[in-house]
């Protein structure tokens, strides 16, 4: 590890979740070990690459369909990850300039890119927190977010690809409860979650390399991940393959390959609370 790295806190001897992830996205953020660790997942499950593009391609959907259909203003992001354009903020802001969004992650070297997420419109306001999404109460305390969110006024709760990292053992339900307890009613979830669902021996064998490498995860259901939406009302269309879930575009056109629920592996869904 280098002396620059290690006085960031960033750990560069065993690969990390969100510089794999920016190697699926195609990105430059991330080190040998994460992108030889990102091949190894992808020999196991080429899909990985659609998938990381859908789960992206979800969260700009989603985004869109609370700031245009349910008057969403605010957004907290947990679980961030590195800065791949268009972000959150970009997004949200292209609809209603002066959305406001906070993005919150654990990785120290999420923290190095986060100037990238704070280049807001002028009228909205974005920041970014260093927090642990297994510490609701401390992340929904920090002063940052104060700051930027009006916790009296509907927020979208964003936890894209974040939840497969918290293991049952850590009360992931009950930490979504207590993030959606803190918001007003009108307030939404918005939450993608890769499952074993289509194909079980190839997400055993990725959970195997994550859980290997030091991070583990837990892969859930259609059920379990709907579990999470638990007292909210869903949009339509339910707890859907990413790639389902209101597309722009048909599935399948000239140019692009077709996309298939055990190619994309993501359940998504949109939650609104009454
Ligand atoms: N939300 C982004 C990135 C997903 S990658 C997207 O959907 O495109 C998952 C991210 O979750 C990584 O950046 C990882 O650092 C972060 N993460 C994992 N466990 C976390 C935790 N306990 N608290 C906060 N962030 C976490």
């Amino acid at each position: 590890m280098s002396n620059t790295h290690a006085a960031r806190g960033i750990d560069t001897s065993r690969p990390h979740s969100a510089r794999m992830y920016d190697f699926y996205l195609g990105g430059k953020d991330h080190f040998d070990i994460d992108k030889q660790a990102a091949e190894t997942v992808a020999a196991a499950y080429p899909g990985i690459f659609v998938c990381a593009r859908e789960n992206r391609a979800f969260m700009h959907r989603a985004t869109r369909v609370l700031a245009q259909e349910h008057g969403i203003r605010q957004w907290l992001d947990i679980g961030t990850g590195i800065p791949t354009e268009p972000n959150l903020h970009q997004v949200a802001q292209s609809v209603v300039p002066e959305a406001r969004v906070v993005y919150a992650d654990n990785d120290p070297l999420v923290l190095k890119y986060a100037e990238r997420l704070m280049r807001s419109t002028p009228q909205g306001r974005t920041t970014y927190i260093e927090a642990d999404v297994n510490d609701p109460q401390g992340l929904l305390g920090a002063p940052e977010l104060a700051r930027i969110l009006d916790l009296n006024r509907p927020v979208a709760l964003s936890l894209n690809a974040l939840m497969h990292f918290v293991t049952d053992a850590q009360d992931p339900y009950g930490i979504v409860g207590r993030l959606l307890d803190a918001l007003p009613s009108g307030s939404a979830l918005a939450l993608s979650h890769c499952t074993p669902d289509f194909d079980p021996l190839t997400w055993q064998k990725v959970t195997d390399i994550y859980t290997g490498a030091g991070t583990p995860v837990q892969f859930r259901s259609q059920k379990d991940v709907a579990r999470f939406f638990d007292g909210l009302d869903l949009l339509d269309p339910g707890v859907t393959v990413g790639h389902r879930w209101r597309p722009d575009l048909p599935d399948k056109d000239e140019n692009t390959q077709p996309l298939t629920d055990a190619t994309v592996s993501l359940w998504t869904g949109v939650g609104i609370k009454p």
